[in-house]
């Protein structure tokens, strides 16, 4: 049996797609409802409700699979945001499937992570829904050669009078093309590459490919979501009406969707734990937000039948249905309260490392994870103790050096002075906005930067300074160029500054001034470190430890904690991104600190010069602070 269709087969299974289209238009609208196929034809043989197969235990789904049969014709495109564990995939998709086959038969594309799994899904899933449907008559053509699958029947492409079933990826060559369906099942969305090679976007090139439908067409996206900044589940979550399942109080009869809670803030789930935090027995149940009564696991028979979806919001567009729920709603014998609490104080025992709390939150909350684990709060920092001006330093700071990080944008220079101390404890001494027309080196702005540069602050000259050159690359290396030494262009380089390196010099032809190309992932890596560095209980303070004056207000710590650390799907690297909101303050601390390291090459690079240090030795860090309060 071959797994891969050839050319020849898919031009085959698309002709018979556009042969069939004419016959598919329905005269009349066919009145099954995709639960009442499933709860009249099919049997579970595998799992936990072996059976005749009920919504019983998940009545929750029995909406989400209606509205993908036909007669229910407001909705053309359901998107299910959804936790693991909840029995979305055999209720919704697979019914849908089988009613397809079955009772309103068309030409349906059924599209999950790769290639490979709609295979296996295929083989075992599928196989398994047709065999205990009694639908397996309907699939394949008469012809059948001794020994072999009948030839409608391969393991991605079932064929069925009036219809066909074709599995795959999104990269599946047959998804590309102009290869029309009327019913889309799309599961996994939030696994899918945001670009399609040449198609872009892979929600645009699905619905694309139902464009022959317009009136009668249905796509399922179900999926978990994944990360915040770009899920695709989420995305079309928000584009519809935002449904959420609403159940009864058993003492007040008050409606509520479950939500996880807050230990602060009534209603919720609600727990107790040990000191080592081990989940105390018993001690689990919900809260009822309205009259603060008990509900326990058992309770989802009472409610869960009771419950009904309620839209939230008005859709963005009007033939969306969205739907979201969490695993509070698991059904009795699936996952329970307890164990979801457990799974949480594992995480929260362990130190909340980011990738296991993002499959918790995935896939037991069904919500998108944005890992604000490495992202400061800035209210958290907003609120350390504050205790001097701008261009003043506290009477017990000891500061060894200056420097000032500038960041270059089309209209405006901005700039922090930071004064360094022994083991890159640091007090912000300004932050400047210089307007002015940057690309222009005759500017008034270049002028300002260049008084600052050249100014006396707290009494001290500033050493080195680096000057964003990414953005108005030929006018900072001039700018930089009309110092005898000191100032230096910064270029953001991951590629260059391989590894841990941090800083690498770089020669610019035709100008005397090096560049200092950066690490930005590393040195984010260590602001975000130090940002969350508080004063010890003698109040001293840590190694990093980041002061700032009292006049600092909310918009540049703002700036400062604007950036989230995620894992490019692409690169398989961790990178920052702001998103829509303003860095700059993080941007020129991070040229502030690069000039920390890049001053400890430039003076091993001299020792070595001088001959005071072996070619091989490094100057570390312990001794470089030494040498420069020695030369101070
Ligand atoms: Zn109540």
């Amino acid at each position: 049996m071959s797994k891969i269709l050839t050319p020849d087969e898919i031009r085959a299974a698309a002709r018979h797609i556009y042969e069939l289209v004419p016959e598919i238009i329905p005269t009349e609208i066919n009145r099954t409802l995709v639960s009442e196929w499933a709860e009249k034809n099919r049997t579970l043989t595998e799992g936990p409700f072996q059976g005749p197969f009920t919504f019983e235990y998940t009545p929750y789904l029995v909406e989400i699979a209606d509205s993908l049969s036909p007669s229910c014709e407001e909705v053309r495109e359901v998107a299910f945001m959804k936790p693991a564990r909840i029995g979305a995939t055999v209720s919704v998709g697979e019914n849908w499937i089988g009613a397809t086959i079955d009772a309103f038969p068309c030409d349906m594309g059924y599209i999950t992570s790769d290639g490979a799994m709609a295979e296996i899904q295929m083989q075992t899933r599928i196989d398994a829904l047709i065999n205990e449907s009694g639908i397996a008559h309907k699939i394949g053509e008469t012809k059948k050669r001794a020994g072999q699958k009948k030839s409608g029947d391969k393991t991605v492409l079932k064929q069925f009078p009036s219809g066909s079933l074709l599995a795959g990826g999104p990269n599946s060559s047959f998804f590309k093309r102009s290869v029309g369906f009327k019913f889309l099942n799309v599961t996994e969305v939030d696994g899918f590459a945001d670009d399609i090679g040449k198609e872009g976007d892979p929600i645009g090139l699905f619905r694309r490919r139902c464009g022959a439908f317009q009136n009668d067409y249905k796509i399922l996206w179900e999926s978990s979501p994944k990360l915040d900044h770009n899920s695709k589940i989420k995305r079309l979550y928000n584009e519809g009406d935002k449904r959420k399942f609403f159940v009864p109080c058993k003492h007040c009869g008050h409606e509520q969707f479950l939500k996880w809670g807050d230990k602060d803030k009534p209603g919720g789930l609600k727990f107790e734990k040990d000191d080592d935090d081990r989940l105390i027995e018993g001690s689990v149940y919900y809260e009822c937000e309205e009259c603060g009564g008990h509900w326990t696991n058992s309770d989802k028979d009472y409610f869960l039948k009771r419950g009904y979806w309620k839209a939230t919001a008005v859709p963005r567009k009007p033939h969306v249905r969205s739907y979201h729920i969490n695993a509070l709603y698991s059904p009795i014998g699936f996952v329970s309260w307890e164990t979801g609490v457990m799974e949480f104080l594992e995480i929260k025992h362990n130190g909340f490392p980011a990738l296991e709390f993002q499959v918790w939150v995935n896939t037991f909350l069904g919500e998108p994870f944005e890992d604000r684990g490495e992202r400061p709060k800035i209210e958290a920092v907003m609120s350390r103790k504050k205790d001097y001006h701008v261009d003043t330093l506290p009477e017990w700071a000891d500061p060894l050096f200056l420097t000032l990080g500038a960041d270059v944008q089309k209209d405006r220079i901005e700039c922090e002075i930071v004064a360094w101390c022994k083991d890159f404890e640091s007090f912000s001494i300004n932050y400047h906005v210089i307007p002015g027309e940057a690309k222009n080196i005759n500017d008034e702005c270049w002028d300002k930067l260049k008084q600052i540069i050249e100014a006396e602050h707290c009494g001290m000259k500033i050493s080195l300074s680096g000057i964003d050159s990414g953005y108005e690359t030929n006018t900072v290396y001039s700018f930089c160029d009309s110092f005898a030494r000191g100032v230096y262009p910064v270029m953001g380089s991951e590629q260059r500054t391989k590894d841990r390196e941090v800083i690498k010099f770089f020669t610019i032809q035709g100008f005397n001034c090096p560049r200092v190309d950066i690490n930005t992932v590393r040195l984010k890596d260590d602001l975000y470190m130090n940002l969350a560095k508080g004063m010890r209980e003698d109040g001293s303070f840590p190694a990093g430890y980041m002061h700032f004056p009292i006049e600092y207000d909310r918009k540049y710590f703002n700036m400062l904690t604007a950036e989230n650390v995620v894992f490019d799907q692409k690169t398989k690297k961790k990178k920052y991104i702001a998103g829509s909101r303003r860095n700059e303050s993080t941007d020129t601390r991070v040229y502030n600190s690069s000039l920390v390291h890049a001053y400890r090459q430039a003076i091993e690079d001299q020792l070595k010069a001088e001959e005071k240090m072996e070619e091989d030795e490094r100057l570390v860090f312990d001794n470089f602070w030494l040498y420069i309060k020695a030369k101070k």
